[in-house]
This record gives structure tokens, C-alpha cells and sequence, in this order.
């Protein structure tokens, strides 16, 4: 899950795929691949994922000139917290997979939240996911681990693809096909266009920050370090591991056609991603742990917004759809290549 383009790209020429419109007759393009997009598409994989790594390994080296405080931490703490919760029940169940109903204000904060991840505008992150839903573990599948081959080496190659060097170039999905419903909406779309501004905003928020706490410009040099290119690296390769490592290891409860998996361990870090399993079963949950005791800090933040009359239709599926789904006898079964 990722998105690369800043706004909404409505396609011209270079289709690989064709669909059809509601009406059956028109032809649709599923996804465009073109030299202006590739462009953009290499652009923001070195600004917003190439330098993150960057930018942490100054931040350690930084360490020599300005020892890290508790205002860094906080930073980065607090940054790494808003911006994950952006992209998790923001981008993620609530635009992406439509799991809960928000208040459009509450809507757009966890839309501009996300922005300041760095993963992409909410459009296009949104229709490259629900392409990850589609065509999982398949041809299509924007970052399966699972196509490079069998052997040690197709493995690797699979891993370092799902985890980042797909997001170098790839085919960008039809946003009229895949988010009809968010290019509808006007203030959405707003929020999209101005991605880059709500990248820098996140920024520029912790060098302000630390500036002022520590009265000099080394201060700011920290706050923008740890709470801007750190924050972005550390919630990047959780988000990442979740396209990677979770379509190849770890426990699998319940029957989906592709192979994701769930790893419990990282439920806190991720805010609740790493149940994938349980979300690639059913996509429509706001809850992905799907149990109380199941860590899930992005339900938390939902119901909590629920209690406070900002977001409803928080649905959980019921029980003998759970029932139905589950894989009895095999709960760690080895991992497979789809
Ligand atoms: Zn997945
Ligand atoms: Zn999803």
C-alpha cells in the first residue's frame, strides 16, 4: 500500500489494460503508464523514500553536534503517531476501503494527516490500493512479493520489489476507474492537490518546533531531523513490511485468496496493519484485529470518534461470517507462494 502522484491523473494515452464502463460499452482504462508519470513517479520515490534513509542517517550522525532530548523524542513520537493515524484510518479504512462513515471535517484532517506521511496524495494512493485488493498476489498487483519466482533468489528479488523498488516505476491506476467516489468530492480532491504543501508542512512543523524549544537553529536542524525524515523513514518501512514481509510470513487465520498473513508482534508499530490477514478477509472491517485483545490503535482512534460523534457505521462483520472464513487447523501454516 502506497501511493506515488500528487493529485488526480486522469489518463490519455499508454493504457496496458482495458475495462468497460457501467454502461458496458465504453472502454476503460485500468491503468496508464507514460514517461511524464514514470518521471513524477522517480521524483517522489527520491525526495520522499530515498531520502527519509538519508535524512536518519544524518540525524544519527547530527547526534555529534546536538545530543537528542526529549523534545526530538516527543517529535518523533508524536509526528510518527499523527501521520500513521492518518494513513491507517484515514487513507486507509476510511477512503480506501469505506469501513466507517466520518464527519467531513474529521474526514479531511486524517486526509491532510496522511498527506504528511509522504506516501503519496489520497487519491492515488487510494486507487493503487484497492489495485493491490484486486489483482493480490497476481498479475496486476502493484507490490506482490510473491511473482519474482521460487528459490532463495525469486524470494529476495519478490521482497526487495513489494518493499520499496517498485515505487521507482510502475503502471498508476486509472483514478477514474479505481476512486470514482473520491474525485467526486470536491474538498478531497482540494486536500490532493496540495499534497507537497502538507508533505512540508510535516516538515517544517518539527524544525519549528525544536527551533523554538531550543532557541537556535541547530534545534531546528534536530526537530526537522527526527520529527520529519526519521518519523517518515520509521512509519514508511512499518507501512512497507506490511506489503512485503506480511504477504510472505506469519500466521494466516483465515481462508483469502492471496497470501497475506498477520504479524501480531508488530500491532502497536503498525497501528493495527499487521493484522492483514484478518483485513484481506474481510476488507470492510474497520477493526482489523477483529478482537478486543487483538492491539489495534487505528479501531481505537475510530471508536473513539464514534463516542465523540464524528464517525458511525462502525460495523464489525458477524460473527458466523468470521465463522465461515476461519482456517481451522492451520493456523501457522508454512508459507506459500501464491
Ligand atoms: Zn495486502
Ligand atoms: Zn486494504
Amino acid at each position: 500500500m502506497a501511493g506515488f502522484q500528487p493529485a488526480t491523473h486522469i489518463p490519455e494515452t499508454g493504457y496496458s489494460e482495458n475495462g468497460y464502463g457501467a454502461d458496458g460499452s465504453t472502454p476503460r482504462r485500468k491503468t496508464i503508464s507514460n514517461s511524464y508519470l514514470h518521471r513524477l513517479q522517480r521524483r517522489h520515490f527520491l525526495l520522499f523514500d530515498v531520502l527519509p534513509i538519508a535524512g536518519t542517517a544524518a540525524a544519527i550522525a547530527f547526534l555529534a553536534v546536538h545530543p537528542i532530548g526529549a523534545t526530538e523524542l516527543a517529535l518523533l513520537f508524536s509526528m510518527w503517531l499523527l501521520t500513521g493515524l492518518g494513513i491507517t484510518v484515514g487513507y486507509h479504512r476510511l477512503f480506501t476501503h469505506r469501513a466507517f462513515k466520518a464527519a467531513p471535517a474529521a474526514a479531511a484532517a486524517l486526509a491532510v494527516l496522511g498527506s504528511m506521511a509522504g506516501q503519496g496524495g489520497v487519491v492515488s494512493w487510494v486507487a493503487l490500493h484497492r489495485r493491490h485488493h484486486e489483482c493480490s498476489d497476481r498479475d496486476g498487483d502493484p507490490h506482490s512479493p510473491n511473482l519474482a519466482g521460487n528459490g532463495l533468489k525469486g524470494r529476495l528479488r519478490g521482497l526487495a520489489h513489494s518493499h520499496f523498488l517498485w515505487m521507482r516505476r510502475h503502471e498508476y491506476p486509472n483514478v477514474v476507474h479505481y476512486a470514482p467516489d473520491l474525485i467526486k468530492n470536491r474538498a478531497l480532491v482540494r486536500v490532493a492537490r496540495l499534497y507537497y504543501y502538507w508533505v512540508t508542512l510535516g516538515l517544517l512543523l518539527p524544525a519549528l518546533v525544536g527551533g523554538l524549544v531550543y532557541q537556535s537553529w541547530t534545534g531546528a536542524v534536530s526537530g526537522f531531523l527526527w520529527g520529519g525524515l526519521v518519523r517518515m523513514f520509521v512509519l514508511e518501512h512499518v507501512i512497507w513490511g506490511i506489503n512485503s514481509f506480511l504477504h510472505m510470513f506469519g500466521t494466516r487465520p483465515y481462508e483469502s485468496r492471496e497470501n497475506s498473513r498477520n504479524g501480531g508482534i508488530f500491532a502497536l508499530l503498525s497501528l493495527g496493519e499487521s493484522w492483514h490477514n484478518n483485513h484481506h478477509a474481510f476488507p470492510d472491517s474497520p477493526s482489523f484485529g477483529l478482537r478486543w485483545y487483538r492491539l489495534d490503535p487505528g479501531y481505537w482512534l475510530i471508536r473513539l470518534l464514534a463516542v465523540s460523534g464524528l464517525a458511525w457505521d462502525v460495523k464489525l462483520p458477524s460473527e458466523e461470517r468470521m465463522a465461515a472464513k476461519r482456517i481451522a487447523a492451520r493456523r501457522s501454516a508454512p508459507s506459500t507462494a501464491v
